[in-house]
């Protein structure tokens, strides 16, 4: 399987036929897919993955925000796996080529206002997607700050309004689903680590007394012939819960691509070892920390895993066979 790098290689003879398709060194806006192109047989086992919206951004033209989006050409079929924190996904999507239009699904990770906050924008585009979330990342919910003040981190009111005013077709997943042939979301992941945790002050109420589990924390993933790909949005279930819990869904693979969210900046350092140790055990060949990995256990990472770790930013493009 070819993985990243400049994928204009990688997309083969498929692509470099058609003269629609732009070229990465002059622009952020370097690939199209048109869509005849995507329901062709070629195409059918590619998979595309384009970051829309994270932390970071080295491209002229885009921007970025605290939050994650992730656009996934799944062979014929178009999935948005969360949504940022703003609307801001379209800007992006706009300047990277990627068609909003017509989105087969929207997959939310869980319910935190930076990866829900694009819900309304990108229903504008595609009312007839259909949602796959946890029941619970519609719950009100808070963090508590170092002055003690809890700031509201659930789902902002224009993503619930613009859920209601469409009606939109909701999926509950709390056990593994489908989301398109080939591609699932988690459900719920057992925490069964005991070194790893939620990853900070989060609370179902503003006082600060009930604890929330993060139940509506869910990844995706598919397989290919040289392992399973993992694509997280926070991680607050833990990283290595997650992998685990991928793993027994999908018979026991290797891991071949894990990219997102590690949730690793409160992170103690008995964590973080434990964590890189695990990690290396599983011998991916791709590690993408991203989001709200934090610093210092995304910099442990690249140091320690160094020939692993590939660069999350806005505009990076993944391209896996399947
Ligand atoms: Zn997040
Ligand atoms: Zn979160």
């Amino acid at each position: 399987m070819k993985v990243a790098g400049p994928l204009i290689q990688q997309a083969g003879p498929w692509l470099a036929q058609d003269t629609r398709v732009r070229t990465f060194e002059t622009e952020a806006r370097w690939f199209t897919i048109p869509a005849q192109l995507a329901k062709d047989e070629t195409m059918k086992n590619k998979v595309h993955i384009t970051v829309l919206v994270e932390n970071s951004v080295h491209l002229r033209g885009l921007r970025a925000e605290h939050g994650l989006a992730w656009h996934i050409q799944f062979g014929p079929h178009a999935v948005l796996f969360d949504t940022g924190q703003t609307g801001l996904l379209i800007d992006n999507a706009a300047g990277l080529g990627v068609s909003l239009d017509h989105l087969d699904a929207v997959v939310l990770s869980h319910g935190h206002y930076d990866h829900t906050g694009g819900l309304a924008a990108v229903l504008e585009h595609s009312p007839r997607a259909r949602l796959f979330l946890h029941p619970a990342a519609l719950d009100s919910r808070f963090s508590l700050q170092s002055d003690g003040s809890a700031r509201g981190v659930g789902m902002q009111e224009a993503s619930r309004a613009a859920l209601a005013q469409n009606q939109v077709r909701v999926v509950e997943c709390r056990t593994r689903t489908e989301v398109v042939p080939g591609l699932f979301v988690t459900g719920e992941i057992p925490r069964r680590t005991e070194y790893e945790d939620v990853g900070g002050r989060f609370y179902l109420d503003e006082r600060g007394t009930q604890p929330d589990p993060l139940t509506d924390d869910q990844a995706l993933f598919f397989d290919t012939p040289d392992g399973l790909v993992v694509l997280l949005g926070c991680g607050h279930a833990g990283v290595v819960n997650t992998v685990r819990h991928i793993r027994e869904l999908a018979g026991q693979r290797p891991v071949h691509t894990v990219l997102g969210g590690f949730h690793l900046l409160h992170a103690s350092a008995a964590r973080l070892e434990r964590t890189v140790d695990e990690l290396r055990a599983l011998r991916p060949r791709q590690l993408g920390p991203a989001h709200c990995t934090g610093l210092a256990a995304t910099i442990r990472l690249w140091s320690e895993l160094a020939d692993r770790c590939v660069a999350v930013a806005v505009g990076a493009r993944f391209g896996f066979e399947r």
